[in-house]
Order: structure tokens, then C-alpha cells, then sequence
């Protein structure tokens, strides 16, 4: 009996030792699978955090890598000016064709640029070779406001050119010539700059005077479409004048002829980009009028280098620059036609009012006193071109014209 109750009682403990053996695994799997479970949900929120941190981090990096391409990025090669001969330049409008020309120049000589240009026919890919350059700033602004920055000279250009681009909003166009050249030579004598006006020889209107000098007075319709630009840059150079005479600024104006070459936008409807996109898409090339009426095209090269000769001369009164070749429109639109061999025909369209009937720029005053004359000829272009009639004039994607 005694026996048989030692066997029960160390078979309880036996089943004991195992139930307490068992419960003990039951509890370490339980804890097991709890921490598990927690280092599961743990490392999930780790790498949601790690996305989170990544994600933002992500638009840093890049601009991180935009900063370093920056550094190393290569820009047109700039010579370098000491202090004492390096200027602060604003040019204004200097997104746009000419303006844009003037900018790789003024850069290029080792000066301090910065361009001020709302947009409305310039384009920020004029320019965007420079941009992050340390002598470089583009400034989005409109000069219809007001704008205070510190400068040595001011190439006032910001001005629409073609007719339709400058007939579209004539409102704005006067606003653009008057109140922002007010402002501009109001910042002028602010800082003591001078300033160089982009002027135009459509002063001269539909001149009765041939070649068109500097003293004739010239005959525009006041109140014809052209209008709001002509007298527009009238009241601009009058305005100019004042400032010289009154409170001392020192100016410059350019009057600037018909002037062409790459960057021109090729919608801008004036005629040599119509009609070279016209001859490469094989539509007729539109004449206004009987194509009688004459022109004189000067190359953007030559224009930048006489507005920088004109800027840095002491020459106050107004100079013509242009180049004096002169044709009628419709013997361009055959040159155009036979240069890009092109089997468009020519059409002729109404005349547009007030059409200028014939323009060409005496230059003796820049010849003179400045020593500058253009020096690409159209002619000897066209000439060249007509030994090899294999065309070097493309047009890029967003339909500039590339010489
Ligand atoms: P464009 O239209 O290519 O350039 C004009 C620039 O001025 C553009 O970048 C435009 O966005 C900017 N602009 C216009 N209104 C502005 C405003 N309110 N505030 C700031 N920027 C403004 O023309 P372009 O052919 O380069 O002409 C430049 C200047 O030269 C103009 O003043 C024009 O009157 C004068 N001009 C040009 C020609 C020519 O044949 N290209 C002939 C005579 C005069
Ligand atoms: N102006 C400007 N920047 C300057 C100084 C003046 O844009 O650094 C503007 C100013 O807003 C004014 C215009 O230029 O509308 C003419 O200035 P001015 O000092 O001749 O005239 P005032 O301010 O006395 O009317
Ligand atoms: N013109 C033309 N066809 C065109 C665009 C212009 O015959 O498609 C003529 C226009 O009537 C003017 C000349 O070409 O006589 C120059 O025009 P543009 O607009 O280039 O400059 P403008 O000198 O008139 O400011």
C-alpha cells in the first residue's frame, strides 16, 4: 500500500514537472511570438520612416546634385575685368533676340549682367546658358513697375518689336515705352547710371526723307495702328532728353533698323522669319502689298557691338544703326525662297496700313563718331549661297531659325 502511494506521488510530481515543463514552453512561445510580433510591426515602422525620410530627402538631393553640376557645369569662356573696369549692367528685355545677344556679350567681357524681363516675347532658354553663372541674375519682373537695384549702365530694351506682337495689347505696348522707361531712367538718376535706350526707326515713321539721318523729324500717323510703338519710343527719347537736361542722367539712344539672325522667334510675324518658315514648310510666301516697299537688314552681331560702342562713347544725341543694303520685300522673299530651295510660291496679300515704303539708315553719324559700320552683308551671303545652293539654315525644334 505504502509502495503503491510513492509510486502515485512521484508519477504526480512527474506530471507536475511536466504540466509546469509544458506551461513554461507555452509561455516562452507566447513571449516569442509577442516580441516577434513587436519587431515585426517594429521594423515595418522603421521602414515606413525610412521611406518618409527618403521621400524628403529625394528633392534635396537633387537639388544638391543641380548645385554641384552648377559648379562644374561650362559656361561660354568670360574674360576676366579687375574691379575698377568690371560694371554692373541691367539690361532690360534681355531675354528676348537682341537683348539676348547683348547679354552673351556684355558676359563674355567679364561684366556683371543682370537681366530684367517679364516674358512677354522673350524666353527664358535665351539666356539660360548663363544662368548660374556668378556674374549672372535674371530678374522675372515688369518694368511697367517700379524697380530698385543698384547699376553702373542700363540697356533699356524691354520693349515688344514686331508689329503683330506690339499691336496685340497697344495699351500695354505705350505703358511698356512710357511708364517703364520713366522708371527706368528714374532709376537712372537714382544711382548715377547711364542708360542706353533701344529706340527704332520707326521714329522716322513712313519717312519722306531718303536714307533716314538722325535730324529728320520724321512722319508717323499718331493715331494709325502703328501707333502705340512709334510714339511710344518718341515719347521715350523725349523723355530721355528731360532727364539729361533737367536732372543731369546721362542717355544714349539707339535708333535700331530692321535686324535679324538667330533667336528671333519664329512667330513673331515680322518678315524674315515668315518667310523663312514659310519657304521651309512649303507655303506661299505672303507679300503685304505689291512687295515694292524696301528694307535694310542688318545682322544681330553688328547691332551688339555698335549699342556697346554707342554705350561706352560720349555721344548723347540719337545714332542710327542699320546697315544701309537695301531691297524691296519682294526681292526678299525670292532670296529667302532660293536660299532655303524652297518650291514655295509667292502670294501676294493686302497692304498693311501705314507701311513704311522705304527704310534704309544713313550711318555716317556711327561711322564717324563712333568708327562702327556693320560688317555681315546680306548680299555677299546670299551670293555665296547661290555658287552652293545647299542650304546651312535649319530650324531647331521649338522652330527658331539657326544660322
Ligand atoms: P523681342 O520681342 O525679342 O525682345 C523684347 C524683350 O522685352 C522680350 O524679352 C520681352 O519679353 C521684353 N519685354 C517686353 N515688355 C516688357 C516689360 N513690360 N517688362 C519687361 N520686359 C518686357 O524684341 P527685339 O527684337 O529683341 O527688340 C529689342 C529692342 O530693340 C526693343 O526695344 C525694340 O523696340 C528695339 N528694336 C528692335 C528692332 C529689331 O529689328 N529687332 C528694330 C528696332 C528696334
Ligand atoms: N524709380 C524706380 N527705381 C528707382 C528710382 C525710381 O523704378 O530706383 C521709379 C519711381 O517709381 C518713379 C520713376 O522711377 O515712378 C521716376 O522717378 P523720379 O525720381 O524721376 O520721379 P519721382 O519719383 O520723383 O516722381
Ligand atoms: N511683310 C510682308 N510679309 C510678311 C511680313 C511682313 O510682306 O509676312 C512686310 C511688311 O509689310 C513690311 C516689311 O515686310 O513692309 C517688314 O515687316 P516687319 O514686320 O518685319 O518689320 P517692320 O519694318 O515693318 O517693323
Amino acid at each position: 500500500m505504502m509502495r503503491m502511494s510513492c509510486l502515485i506521488t512521484v508519477i504526480n510530481r512527474r506530471i507536475m514537472k511536466l504540466l509546469v515543463a509544458l506551461g513554461l514552453i507555452a509561455y516562452i512561445a507566447s513571449v516569442w511570438g509577442t516580441y516577434t510580433n513587436m519587431r515585426m510591426i517594429q521594423e515595418h515602422n522603421e521602414l515606413k520612416i525610412e521611406q518618409r525620410i527618403d521621400e524628403a530627402v529625394a528633392p534635396l538631393r537633387e537639388k544638391i546634385q543641380d548645385l554641384e553640376l552648377s559648379l562644374t557645369q561650362k559656361y561660354p569662356p568670360v574674360k576676366f575685368l579687375s574691379e575698377k573696369d568690371r560694371k554692373r549692367i541691367l539690361i532690360t528685355g534681355g531675354a528676348g533676340f537682341v537683348g539676348s545677344h547683348l547679354t552673351d556679350k556684355l558676359m563674355m567681357d567679364g561684366h556683371e549682367v543682370t537681366v530684367v524681363d517679364n516674358f512677354f516675347t522673350g524666353r527664358k532658354r535665351n539666356v539660360e546658358h548663363w544662368i548660374g553663372h556668378e556674374n549672372f541674375e535674371l530678374i522675372n519682373h515688369d518694368v511697367v513697375e517700379p524697380l530698385y537695384i543698384e547699376v553702373d549702365q542700363i540697356y533699356h530694351l524691354a520693349s515688344p518689336a514686331s508689329p503683330p506682337n506690339y499691336m496685340y495689347n497697344p495699351i500695354k505696348t505705350l505703358k511698356t515705352n512710357t511708364i517703364g522707361t520713366l522708371n527706368m531712367l528714374g532709376l537712372a538718376k537714382r544711382v548715377g547710371a547711364r542708360l542706353l535706350l533701344a529706340s527704332t526707326s520707326e521714329v522716322y515713321g513712313d519717312p519722306e526723307v531718303h536714307p533716314q539721318n538722325e535730324d529728320y523729324w520724321g512722319h508717323v500717323n499718331p493715331i494709325g495702328p502703328r501707333a502705340c510703338y512709334d510714339e511710344g519710343k518718341r515719347v521715350a527719347e523725349t523723355m530721355c532728353y528731360a532727364y539729361m537736361k533737367q536732372e543731369g542722367v546721362e542717355v544714349r539712344v539707339a535708333r535700331i533698323f530692321n535686324t535679324f539672325g538667330p533667336r528671333m522667334h519664329m512667330n513673331d510675324g515680322r518678315v524674315v522669319s515668315n518667310f523663312i518658315l514659310q519657304a521651309l514648310q512649303g507655303e506661299p510666301l505672303t507679300v503685304y502689298g505689291s512687295g515694292s516697299q524696301t528694307r535694310a537688314f542688318q545682322y544681330v552681331s553688328d547691332l551688339v557691338n555698335g549699342l556697346v560702342s554707342l554705350m561706352n562713347s560720349n555721344i548723347s544725341s540719337p545714332v542710327n544703326l542699320g546697315n544701309p543694303e537695301e531691297h524691296t520685300i519682294l526681292e526678299f522673299a525670292q532670296m529667302i525662297k532660293s536660299l532655303v530651295v524652297s518650291r514655295s510660291h509667292i502670294q501676294f496679300l493686302p497692304e498693311a496700313q501705314d507701311d513704311p515704303q522705304r527704310r534704309r539708315p544713313d550711318i555716317r553719324k556711327a561711322k564717324m563718331l563712333l568708327g562702327w559700320e556693320p560688317v555681315v552683308s546680306i548680299t555677299s551671303h546670299y551670293t555665296a549661297k547661290k555658287k552652293n545652293p545647299m542650304p546651312d539654315v535649319n530650324v531647331d525644334s521649338d522652330l527658331k531659325v539657326v544660322w
